[in-house]
């Protein structure tokens, strides 16, 4: 009868069902859980939102705005505030 090895822990099985079944628990699933805590990206929507202060911040600063565009940046401003937690 054939036997069908994992190539991971050398187990033997003699269904590729089985082995595919195996892998899929016991070493598909530690490898992403691995490759994920080894790479950490940089969270993209927060530092967006940092971004979006600054510019906003400079905006506010212009003075050329009308009361309804500096009112309009403000609730902008408030509302990307939001989205930063609050760090100081
Ligand atoms: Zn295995």
């Amino acid at each position: 009868m054939a036997e069908y090895k994992c190539k991971y822990c050398s187990e033997k099985f003699a269904k590729p069902l089985d082995l595919a079944r195996h892998v899929r628990m016991q070493h598909k699933r530690a490898k992403k859980r691995a490759k994920k805590a080894a790479v950490k990206p940089e969270p993209a929507p927060m530092s967006m939102a940092f971004e979006a202060m600054g510019v906003l911040k400079g905006l506010q600063a212009s003075p050329n705005l009308s009361d309804a565009e500096k009112k309009l940046l403000g609730d902008v401003a408030k509302t990307v505030e939001g989205l930063v937690p609050k760090s100081k």
